[in-house]
């Protein structure tokens, strides 16, 4: 048998194996998945269409038959052994390899204060399925953790009317990720709507009513949800004694240390070209890096390039940030009555950009600027500022050049 085995069945590693068929791969490809579902999306447990969590398919079981993909379906993968090729299943099974590609994602950030057993995770369909069966019927909810699965989780129990108090240790919400600006106007927005912050506080206790904060504040909750992040999953990595920092290093062609395996999406930290390791934790990254492993493990010498980005809806607002932003950036603002895009330039090109507005407004900009932002291009700042100036001239003006 061998073949090429793929350890984790989220977006990333289901990607994964129908790119290599799109890469011509004709040999074995099996996909192994602890949970007990056809393989589903997760940006969808957050978003649930009028509060209701559905599991959204990524395939269907059909489809990765037609593919030939040998779906193992709520089986885990217990250990790795990088010198025999061989991996062994919780069942008992031991399968053979050629190629390996890790795609373990990320497992939710644990609390460790006193009661932490009350509080629920939020990460797979069945947390949402537990979160949304006991938000509701006068229960107040405690969230701790302002982060955006915190703030969007927020928003939807919000819309239902849940009363929603958020935990937060560093001052502001939505601090790590989102360019201040923005982070600014989405806790307005949740202010607005009635969400009860409490911003730079440690958690003493949690008991079955209340979350007892550090400065003594008691926030009532009958339920609590920790959304404090996530750790990458590397377990089976380490053990089989592969390069670990903050996620499973690979270079950038997204192999790990030992021949022949590969990892990619949450659980991959993968070598920038100025030095050090990033990685990230969205979900076009999970199926991007998924598509450039397939396509090396099918024989390709890709390197990873893509332009990070990654999206969040709350309320009626839609936020999107492509590249990296830094506060060292130079900023340049371009309004409109429907959202505004924030463009960040280094040395006069642009690196990142991030845009807040109704529903989908910014996302033409930002998608044009992402371009931009491959291209490696110097930009008009007084262009990138004009709301009416169409962004498409300076991506014409590049490829000209
Ligand atoms: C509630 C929520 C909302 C989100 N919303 C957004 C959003 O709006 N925008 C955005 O860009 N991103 C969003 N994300 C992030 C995005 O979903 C993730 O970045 C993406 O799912 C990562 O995909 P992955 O396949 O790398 O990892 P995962 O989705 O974590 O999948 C890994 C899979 O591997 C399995 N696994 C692990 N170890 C083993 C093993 N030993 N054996 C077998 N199986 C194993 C796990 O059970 C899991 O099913 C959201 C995430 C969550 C949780």
């Amino acid at each position: 048998m061998g073949g090429i085995v793929i350890i984790g069945a989220g977006e990333c590693g289901t990607r994964a194996a129908f790119a290599l068929r799109e890469a011509g791969y004709s040999g074995p490809v099996t996909l192994v998945g602890s949970e007990p579902h056809v393989p589903y999306e997760r940006p969808p447990l957050s978003k649930p269409v009028d509060g209701a969590v559905q599991l959204k398919a990524i395939c269907s079981a059909q489809a990765l038959e037609a593919s030939r993909v040998d779906y193992l379906q709520g089986v885990s993968a217990s250990r790795l052994n990088a010198q025999e090729r061989t991996v062994t299943l919780g069942d008992g099974r031991t399968l053979p390899y050629e190629k390996l590609l890790l795609a373990t994602g990320a497992r939710t950030r644990p609390l460790t204060c006193p009661g932490a057993q009350y509080a629920l995770s939020f990460r797979t369909y069945a947390d949402a399925a537990a979160i949304f069966s006991r938000a509701g019927d006068g229960r107040r909810v405690a969230i701790i953790g302002g982060g955006l699965i915190g703030m969007e989780l927020a928003a939807v129990l919000r819309n239902k009317g849940v009363a929603v108090s958020i935990i937060e240790a560093a001052p502001a919400p939505l601090g790590r990720a989102v360019p201040a600006r923005f982070a600014a106007r989405l806790h307005a927005r949740h202010s607005g709507e009635g969400v009860q912050f409490h911003l730079g506080q440690g958690v003493a206790e949690i008991t079955d009513c209340a979350v007892h904060l550090a400065d003594g504040t008691v926030v009532p909750a009958e339920l609590v949800v920790a959304a404090i992040g996530v750790q990458p999953d590397v377990a089976l990595a380490e053990q089989a004694g592969l390069s670990i920092g903050n996620g499973v290093l690979v270079d950038d062609l997204l192999c790990t240390s030992a021949a022949d395996i590969f990892a990619a999406g949450d659980c991959a930290a993968v070598r920038q070209p100025g030095g050090g390791h990033l990685r990230f934790e969205s979900w076009r990254n999970a199926r991007n890096q998924a598509e450039t492993a397939a396509r090396n493990m099918a024989g390709g010498s890709e390197a990873f390039l893509a332009v990070p980005w990654f999206w969040s809806d709350q309320y009626e607002l839609g936020l999107q940030v492509a590249g990296l932003p830094a506060p060292t950036h130079q900023t340049v603002l371009r309004g409109r009555d429907d959202g505004e895009v924030e463009f960040y330039l280094e040395d006069g090109q642009l690196v990142a950009a991030a845009g807040l507005g109704i529903g989908n407004a910014v996302a033409k900009d930002i998608k044009l600027a992402e371009m931009l932002i491959a291209a490696g291009v110097r930009v008009d700042a007084a262009a990138l500022a004009d709301p009416d100036f169409n962004l498409k001239t300076l991506l014409k003006n590049a490829r000209a050049a």
